[in-house]
């Protein structure tokens, strides 16, 4: 599933244009062809057609794994799930089998959300915060000191892993980069919240950011059977690597299950009651 560095990735292609796409933003959206009706939450089909039309993109950009379209009047916002893929293509290119949406776009293009197990979203919207208002601060803004995000830990009894995946806590980590950031900030998944010391929550919340950043910096992680071109797949430190050595200290990594979700770590450098130490990591 992509997570905040894979879907800033493909913001920043549909912002930007690449070699294979040139920039969406500027361009007017001609309609649109809705081919699966539950990928629209809101507004009614009909309704979606008839707003959309005309306006024009005005920016592409991220909040949290929401990719979102700021256009003329309203908000057209993508929630990509397990499979979604967002394409631009020429004007009338051959629709394949798992199109749900697409929106012809002036310039001969037309942008295509394609969605083979149908769990992402789309929503079109006046105010933003409709969809995005639930989700907690992002990770790379800087107004989020350590000192508040040592009171946000603090402020609840929760293990760690489930708690980073827990948008409306922090916005944008999943399963790969909350393994990748605990292990980096030699914390144990398991440890409870508000039981760190306040070096210790300072120590991952720069973990947080060290492995967006390098995520981001790679064009995120392709391993997901859509996402792709990205490499950070291969400068993982604990994710899908079980029984292979750890890069610090040669221990066997470890999987468990924390909240129904594999969680991959390193016994030796990631002791599970650490909470009297302090991380020099
Ligand atoms: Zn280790």
């Amino acid at each position: 599933m992509p997570e905040l560095p894979e879907v800033e990735t493909i913001a920043r292609n549909l912002c930007l244009g690449t070699q294979q796409q040139p920039s969406l933003v500027g361009r007017h959206i001609l309609g649109a062809n809705l081919l699966w009706g539950r990928t629209l939450v809101e507004p009614s089909p009909v309704e979606f057609s008839q707003r959309i039309e005309g306006q024009v993109i005005e920016a592409i950009d991220r909040r949290g794994k929401f990719l979102y379209f700021q256009l003329t009047c309203d908000w057209l916002l993508f929630h990509l799930r397990m499979s979604g893929d967002l394409v631009v293509q020429r004007l009338d290119s051959p629709q394949k089998t798992h199109d749900r949406l697409v929106l012809p776009l002036e310039g001969e293009l037309e942008l295509v959300f394609n969605d083979a197990r149908k769990f992402g979203r789309v929503w079109l919207v006046e105010e933003v915060d409709r969809v995005v208002g639930h989700l907690g601060p992002e990770p790379l803004d800087e107004s989020l000191t350590p000192a508040i995000f040592f009171t946000k830990l603090q402020s609840t009894r929760r293990q760690l892993k489930p708690l980073l995946l827990d948008q409306p806590f922090l916005a944008g980590l999943g399963n790969i980069y909350a393994d990748e950031a605990l292990n980096l900030a030699k914390l144990h998944p398991l440890i409870i919240s508000n039981t760190l010391a306040e070096a210790q929550a300072a120590s991952l919340l720069q973990s947080i950011r060290t492995v967006l950043r390098d995520g981001i910096a790679r064009n995120g992680a392709s391993i997901d059977w859509v996402y792709r071109g990205g490499d950070f797949q291969n400068y993982f430190r604990v994710y899908q690597r079980t029984g292979k050595p750890c890069q610090e200290c040669g221990t066997l990594i470890a999987r468990i299950i924390v909240g129904q979700r594999g969680t991959h770590f390193c016994p030796q450098c990631q002791p599970p009651l650490s909470s009297m130490e302090v991380s020099h990591g």
